[in-house]
């Protein structure tokens, strides 16, 4: 009525909250609703690579998420002898700020709401929609509560099983790749400035500090049946299958095997290889291109998705085109990441982590590019 934009967003994620602060900050009204609580967000960590904090820093939250997390510049990878190979990381937001950053997933998750809430950005949780209905223009959608939204812009960042993606009938089918993720947060050991990757004969393993303090341990296991374990057999087989390491995985293992915060995760991925757009409707994150997590660059895709989307929308007057434009320029940069994530698992279950190595690091030189 005021003749500002507005916009409804489905999904209070990395890629919704972002979406939401970088349209807020162009003078959107904004409205996300939120299938979960408020403090849903499980307590593992992330890591926010370079073109993670690039994105960040556009919103002026890159030195928020340094100052809460652990900056670092370093990968080192420790193959299957012991020998190490180490990648300087390319930094993206200025010689003098790290490289990337790792962070505990609650703590990147307060700093994005926190944000959004100050930009005047209204979220209702426990809220999703049920029907998308024809709209005059605009969106028009049902929602769980059984209200609806009219709204000149409706983003889809429902994350990998999105249900806006199949309200829109486009498909993206998820693909298992044979591992399982596990994660342990851990006190930082003193040597942990980077993250370290550790090959072993069967699984993968590695450290990243996501503060002072703290840590996380992940461990990647191979050939394996994405079941669920029951929460109390948790600590003790991720022990026991970080019993075959030595050296620096032996240190932290006593700590695992203690731990109360351990989740276990299936190596998945997701494409939408239709467009991502439909009239005023567009698929952003996860809900549109979900990489494993071995390039640790999800986050990066969805927080740049949020912020070129509003790049995109504040460009042109007419929203279809804009959408049309956003998903242009950013396919063929989302579906290199996801294949290639896919990639490196097939090289990790095949234990060829010397291929693998170049390929990681050819890929984060790739996303170094602008987006
Ligand atoms: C084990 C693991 C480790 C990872 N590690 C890293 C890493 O280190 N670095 C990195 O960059 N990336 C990593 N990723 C990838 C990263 O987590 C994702 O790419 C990123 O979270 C995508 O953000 P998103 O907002 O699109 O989706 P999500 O984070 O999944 O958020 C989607 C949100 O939508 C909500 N939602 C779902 N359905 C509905 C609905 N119907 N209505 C309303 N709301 C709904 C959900 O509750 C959620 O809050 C990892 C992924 C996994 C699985």
């Amino acid at each position: 009525m005021d003749g500002t934009c507005s916009a409804l967003i489905t999904g209070a994620g990395i890629a919704g909250l972002t979406a939401a602060s970088a349209l807020a900050r162009r003078g959107w009204r904004v409205e996300v609703i939120e299938a979960g609580g408020e403090a849903a967000t499980t307590g593992w960590g992330l890591s926010l690579t370079g073109p993670s904090l690039r994105a960040l820093d556009a919103l002026g939250l890159a030195d928020r998420c340094l100052a809460r997390g652990y900056g670092m510049s370093v990968i080192t990878n420790v193959d299957l002898e012991g020998a190490e190979t180490t990648i300087g990381l390319p930094r993206l937001i200025g010689r003098d700020r790290p490289a990337m950053a790792g962070i505990a997933r609650p703590e990147l998750h307060r700093i994005l709401r926190a944000e959004a809430l100050r930009l005047g950005v209204r979220i209702h949780y426990g809220l999703s929609v049920s029907r998308l209905l024809p709209g005059n223009g605009g969106a028009q959608a049902e929602l769980t509560d059984s209200t609806t939204r009219t709204a000149d812009l409706l983003v889809g960042a429902d994350g990998i099983r999105s249900t806006v993606r199949d309200l829109l009938g486009r498909s993206a089918p998820i693909r298992y790749h044979g591992q399982m993720v596990w994660r342990a947060l851990v006190p930082r050991p003193g040597w942990a400035t980077g993250i370290h990757t550790f090959a072993g004969s069967r699984h993968q393993t590695g450290v990243v500090p996501i503060s002072a303090s703290r840590a996380y341990v992940f461990l990647t296991e191979n050939g394996v049946r994405p079941d669920v374990l029951p929460d109390a057999v948790l600590a003790p087989r991720m022990a026991e299958l970080l019993a075959p390491f030595t050296g620096r995985v032996a240190e932290i293992r006593p700590h695992v095997a203690r731990s109360g915060s351990i989740v276990r995760r299936p190596v998945q991925t997701a494409f939408v290889d239709a467009p991502w757009s439909d009239g005023p409707s567009v698929l952003i994150g996860d809900a549109a291109h979900a990489p494993s997590p071995q390039l640790a660059s999800g986050a990066a895709l969805a927080i740049e998705d949020g912020v070129i989307l509003a790049e995109e929308l504040d460009r042109r007057q007419d929203i279809r085109k804009a959408l049309e434009a956003f998903v242009d320029r950013r396919r063929e940069r989302c579906e290199l990441l996801v294949e290639t994530s896919v990639t490196i698992a097939a090289l990790e279950q095949a234990q060829r982590h010397r291929d693998a190595y170049p390929l990681i690091e050819a890929c984060h030189r790739r996303m170094a590019r602008p987006a």
